[in-house]
């Protein structure tokens, strides 16, 4: 479909540099040939991604550490095929790729190491795209957070046959015999710890689950979850031609499972095509409207939902941002963008940064500051649940009618909605009492 009608919703750029350690470096072989006689090659090769046990290792082979982790970094480029391929998909696929783990090293996984690369400003003597060990060192750093071995999600255990206790406390987390063995965890299990309530947090308790525990899970059902969505993203992407996402940014399967976790109730959260563009590539098909991201309403409606990021500017919320539009109810939409886009943006916006923070995520800007002011000072009188239940739902009736009695007396919706179609959005929030 042509995108003539095509609105472009801009986010501003941003920069975060993230700190990089090296490894210290000392000699001695005897370190991996031990591990190779005991634990053979496969095994050796299983290692390359584990952080924690390689550092372990470490620890108790002393001298032999480095030259292990070097033997565990092996170089590779486009072409490669074997365990070591495989070990390197996981790795990307852990720091937000979405790669089919075929052990195949071809176009779609250098595209991934070349903006792993350059996300982090890693540059191989051979060129972007190829793997030398500081990719890996930086594939493991990125990667920590998920190499933990927790109970729960993933687990092999069977739902029928677990103690009753456990059970229970499995269920107060959300689970269900339906769902115990789905890749998409419950909503619970994507929480931060501090948003579980008192009884959440007991059934955690008992299972075994410490604050820090639970935070190091939320990231492999997260995860989990990104993967249950791998194969409806990758048959998107196959259909757009679309390019993998930059691993430092929160892809889209993350950016649908914060914003199912957030909002899932409100909403069946869709996935949204992702196209990743150029500057160059912006410019030309926004005709220098453009900005860290966009997607296409047809006819004040998203009828294609698709996003476009551009990948010199997007900071993590952008896909959130952008994914969030998708799901913007039609009656809303007709509600916020004909003809100005005012409280579409200040409530996307407002919903962003309400994931993001819930999620433990940084804002590292704040976009549209006079259309936030204006919703949030709309939503003193409607409240946020009427703002997301039009959002979502399309109920922008009663939303509607909460903003309407914040009016100064003597003032119509149509007089209010005149003054923010005309822009004077600071003369609008004026009128709210
Ligand atoms: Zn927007």
């Amino acid at each position: 479909m042509a995108v003539t009608a095509a609105v472009s919703r801009r986010l501003p750029t941003t920069t975060r540099r993230v700190s990089r350690r090296r490894p210290s470096r000392t000699a001695g072989p005897t370190g991996l040939l031990w591990l190779q006689r005991t634990a053979g090659n496969a095994a050796t090769s299983r290692l390359m991604t584990q952080r924690t046990i390689v550092d372990d290792l470490g620890r108790v082979l002393a001298g032999g550490a480095a030259a292990l982790k070097k033997a565990l970094s092996p170089p590779l480029k486009a072409g490669d095929t074997g365990p070591s391929v495989l070990s390197l998909q996981q790795s990307l696929n852990r720091v937000g790729a979405a790669l089919i783990e075929d052990s195949i090293f071809g176009t779609r996984t250098k595209a991934a190491v070349a903006a792993f690369q350059r996300d982090h400003g890693v540059r191989p003597a051979r060129g972007a795209g190829t793997v030398d060990e500081a990719t890996w060192d930086a594939l493991r750093l990125g990667g920590r957070a998920t190499a933990s071995a927790v109970p729960g999600q993933g687990s092999t255990e069977s739902w029928a046959a677990m103690p009753a206790q456990r059970r229970a406390d499995f269920r107060t987390l959300g689970y269900t015999a339906a769902t115990w063995r789905s890749k998409t965890p419950p909503l619970a299990g994507l929480l931060p710890y501090a948003l579980l309530s008192e009884k959440q947090r007991a059934a955690a308790t008992r299972l075994g689950y410490t604050r820090e525990s639970w935070r190091a899970n939320r990231d492999t059902t997260a995860g989990t979850a990104a993967k249950g969505f791998a194969a409806e993203e990758a048959a998107a992407k196959r259909k757009a031609g679309a390019r993998v996402l930059p691993a430092k940014y929160v892809g889209s399967l993350r950016a649908k499972a914060m914003i199912a976790a957030e909002f899932g109730a409100d909403v069946d959260i869709q996935l949204a095509k992702v196209h990743l563009l150029t500057e160059a590539e912006m410019k030309k098909a926004y005709e220098g409207y453009y900005g860290a991201g966009s997607y296409t309403p047809i006819n004040g409606f998203t009828v294609k939902p698709d996003i476009y990021l551009n990948n010199s500017s997007i900071w993590a919320g952008t896909t959130v941002h952008e994914s969030l539009h998708v799901q913007e109810h039609g009656t809303w939409d007709a509600f916020a963008y004909q003809p100005t886009s005012a409280f579409g943006e200040g409530a996307t916006t407002i919903l962003t940064e309400l994931v993001m923070t819930r999620h433990e995520q940084p804002v590292t800007h704040h976009p549209y500051a006079a259309e936030v002011a204006l919703v949030r000072k709309m939503n003193t009188h409607a409240g946020l649940d009427k703002m997301r239940a039009a959002y979502f739902q399309g109920a922008t009736g009663d939303y509607r009618t909460g903003v309407t009695g914040g009016l100064k007396p003597g003032t119509t919706w149509a007089q209010f909605r005149a003054l923010v179609d005309a822009g004077a959005l600071a003369a609008a929030q004026a009128r709210l009492k």
